[in-house]
């Protein structure tokens, strides 16, 4: 395609009907995890509702392998892997290896919980990954432990030093939660300034039919940026740059100091008119939306010995029945996926 051409339905399959380009994968590697975040995995079992899938379930690395292939061949360049936790499920490192050498795949990037890290961060580096988004909502041992159920806060932190340390791009993602760690924000607001990481935070979204979320702890983007103005002198970088989904600024402390915040307010702000990206959930669901619960059985097909057209065009179908938005806002009750398949 001329570079100068604007791309369009007609020019490019990865237009959808809002002309929005989808450019950015994202694959939930797997529903499991290390740990049980309060606001994104219920108990385990029937009764919490969080119900794993089995390892059949799961589309095979050579099944992933084949599907990102095509998605390359259709112009997409972007990966991220995320899940449940990515690195806990086996022989993640020797897939990444393989995705690498995925001709045309420009960015493998890798959102984590950070517990395994320290043991992985220098074979994701060897493998070419360079940026990481890390989630960490609180800086203190004992509420790390009420929030994600695991005494692993110095696991974590460990990992993200050796991260900086090995040259990795580093996010921070906090998720929001009031009553529950609003009186950290300041404190990673310095953090920002101290580090070389940009910290976002996140608004708590209402996602999954168990979703432990509630009006008492949400808290809009316009307030948390009200209370990170106490820290320093909050500047939109370049007319409030969006940086994916996050609309980043920079902070600037009376010392001198400088940092970046992102804020990423899929409720109050829903970013929408620009979300470029596909979701292939763990269950080997295609997804166009994360607040939408349509998806398109793409295992299935692939089981059932689809070929690559017919992949190709289940990938296109999916991106033409994107939805122009969601309305979170309006309807707090819209989406029952859950968040570890589906993978944030
Ligand atoms: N396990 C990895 C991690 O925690 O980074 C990757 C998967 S996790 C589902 C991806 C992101 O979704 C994390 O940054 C997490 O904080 C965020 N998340 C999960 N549930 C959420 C919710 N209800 N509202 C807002 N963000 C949420
Ligand atoms: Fe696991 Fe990430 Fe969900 Fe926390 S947010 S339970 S770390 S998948």
């Amino acid at each position: 395609m001329n570079k100068q051409m604007k791309p369009t339905q007609e020019n490019n399959e990865l237009v959808d009907m809002f002309s929005r380009t989808i450019s950015y994968l994202r694959l939930s590697l797997t529903d499991r995890c290390n740990l049980r975040c309060v606001y994104c995995m219920p108990e385990d079992g029937e009764e919490g509702g969080l119900k794993i899938l089995q390892h059949s379930d799961l589309l095979s690395y050579e099944e992933l392998l084949r599907v990102i292939k095509v998605v390359v061949d259709m112009g997409m360049n972007k990966l991220r892997l995320t899940g449940g936790e990515p690195l806990v499920r086996r022989g993640v490192m020797d897939f990444i290896a393989a995705l690498s050498k995925v001709k045309g795949l420009e960015e493998i990037r890798l959102t984590t919980n950070g517990v395994l890290l320290q043991e992985k961060a220098a074979g994701l580096f060897d493998a070419g990954i360079r940026k990481l988004n890390i989630s960490l909502d609180t800086m203190r041992p004992e509420r790390f432990k009420e929030i994600t159920g695991a005494d692993l806060f110095e696991q974590v932190w460990q990992g993200i030093e050796t991260a900086v340390e090995l040259g990795f791009e580093i996010k921070l993602n906090v998720v929001a939660m009031k009553g529950i760690n609003d009186d950290e924000f300041v404190d990673f607001a310095r953090l920002a300034l101290e580090k070389p990481y940009q910290v976002r935070f996140i608004e708590f979204m209402p996602v999954g039919k168990n979703s432990t979320w509630d009006k008492r702890y949400y808290i809009p983007s316009t307030e948390l940026k009200e209370m990170i103005g106490k820290v320093g002198t909050l500047e939109a970088l370049s007319g409030c740059r969006m940086d994916g989904p996050a609309k980043v600024y920079s902070l600037t402390a009376a010392d001198g100091s400088k940092g970046r915040i992102g804020f990423i307010s899929p409720i109050s702000h829903h970013f929408c008119d620009t979300c470029n990206r596909l979701r292939l959930t763990s269950a080997g669901t295609l997804r166009a939306c994360l607040l939408h619960d349509h998806e398109a059985d793409l295992k299935a097909l692939l089981r059932s010995g689809g070929s690559d057209k017919e992949i190709r065009a289940l990938i296109k179908q999916t991106i033409l029945d994107k939805p122009k938005g969601h309305t979170l806002a309006e309807d707090l009750a819209n989406c029952e996926g859950q968040m570890s398949r589906i993978g944030g």
